[in-house]
């Protein structure tokens, strides 16, 4: 007999997981493969936040801190809210899954972006709620004035990547305050601000913590994933009002972040140096990724974050193909709801211009074919 999975759970596809570098480099024969696909860190984690965590192995036969006190309140006092609103995670992945758990069940509405982050879709499809996809406006920002209108009675959360993944643009401050304050009563909004430290030097930019400052229905999103490169350990958090917290808590696995992530999450905090020379050096590689694309009459999609979104005008799942071949993994459109667009992630100067030369021969070849 079949085992009685639910429908929905059937219908889905896992997460489109790259392959790994040490494999592609043995199928293909390559010397160098650089993987500039799922916008980390190129300058990898904070040499202090490294150091924490080696001491902090030593010590694993020991349960984690199930609350994490201590990051918690480490967050709580570098981001001036109370401890009660803070709450961390297996990555924002597993918190954007609990939230999804503790708001969505059949007869209730999820609304997003689209295209924005993939995961948001899975939490309606586990929630078996219903799912509205609103599309992004023509300049591929979240469309606020067509989710306003698209929300209902029975809209429970509405989901905004700010700057939103895979196209790096953000809703500027007033756009956003006035969505929020005129939501109808009984509607989240989730902020996911995975990109924040990036995004939060343009004086348009809004701070989610501000709109939960003002008492508005929010759950604001980051993570210890991207600027502060430490994907590989799975560090997400979030703030939000205590109710919330305090359900969250009850819904999520206790022992969801582990030691040596809560350690090197912590230490990773302390290290502002290392965020500086992060953005810096993001900068830096952005405007060269962004002006080598432009040199070859692209117009790629300003970004606000780590990775550069642009269309090629051709199937990205080809161009990905005969971008692999030459070593570069990047991320195809068609994984992202964009078919004719790649997304690049910003890398080290090296990574950036091994893509460019990668792009220019694989469309020098289609002219001459
Ligand atoms: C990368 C990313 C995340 C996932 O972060 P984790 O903390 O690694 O789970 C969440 N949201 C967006 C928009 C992202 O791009």
């Amino acid at each position: 007999m079949k085992p009685l999975i639910r429908p929905n759970i059937l219908r889905m596809q896992p997460y489109p997981a790259g392959k790994p570098i040490e494999e592609v480099q043995r199928e293909l024969g390559l010397t160098e493969v650089v993987k500039i696909a799922s916008n980390e860190n190129p300058l990898g984690p904070s040499p202090m936040a490294v150091e924490a965590m080696k001491r902090a192995v030593s010590g694993v036969n020991f349960y984690p801190d199930a609350s994490g006190y201590l990051l918690k309140q480490k967050l709580a006092s570098r981001f001036g809210v109370d401890v009660s609103q803070v709450m961390i995670g297996n990555g924002s992945d597993e918190i954007i899954g609990v939230i999804g758990l503790m708001f969505l069940e059949p007869g209730t509405e999820m609304l997003m972006g689209e295209p924005s982050f993939l995961r948001y879709g899975a939490a309606a499809v586990l929630g078996d709620s219903g799912l509205v996809r609103v599309p992004l406006d023509p300049q591929l920002r979240h469309d606020l004035p067509a989710m306003a209108k698209a929300v209902t009675d029975r809209t429970r959360l509405v989901f905004i990547a700010n700057p939103n993944n895979p196209t790096g643009t953000i809703v500027s401050r007033q756009v956003l305050q006035s969505f929020v304050r005129d939501l109808p009563t009984g509607v989240t909004v989730v902020l996911d601000e995975a990109y924040h430290e990036y995004a939060c030097q343009d004086p348009d930019y809004p701070d989610g913590l501000d709109l939960l400052r003002e008492g508005l229905p929010v759950v604001v999103l980051r993570t210890f994933s991207k600027a502060y490169g430490l994907a590989g350990i799975r560090v997400g958090y979030g703030f939000a009002s205590s109710e919330v917290v305090q359900s969250f808590n009850a819904a999520r696995n206790p022992f969801d972040v582990n030691a040596v992530a809560q350690a090197g999450a912590m230490a990773a905090l302390d290290d502002e140096a290392h965020l500086e020379r992060t953005r810096s050096a993001n900068k830096t590689g952005l405007a060269r990724l962004m002006s080598g694309l432009t040199a070859m009459g692209y117009q790629p999609v300003p970004s606000h974050a780590n990775f550069v979104c642009v269309d090629l005008h051709r199937d990205s799942a080809a161009l990905y193909g005969e971008l692999l071949k030459k070593g570069v993994i990047v991320r195809p459109g068609t994984q992202l709801g964009l078919p004719s667009y790649l997304r690049i992630s910003v890398g080290t100067e090296r990574e950036t211009d091994l893509f460019l030369q990668a792009l220019g021969e694989v469309c020098a070849q289609e002219v001459v074919a």
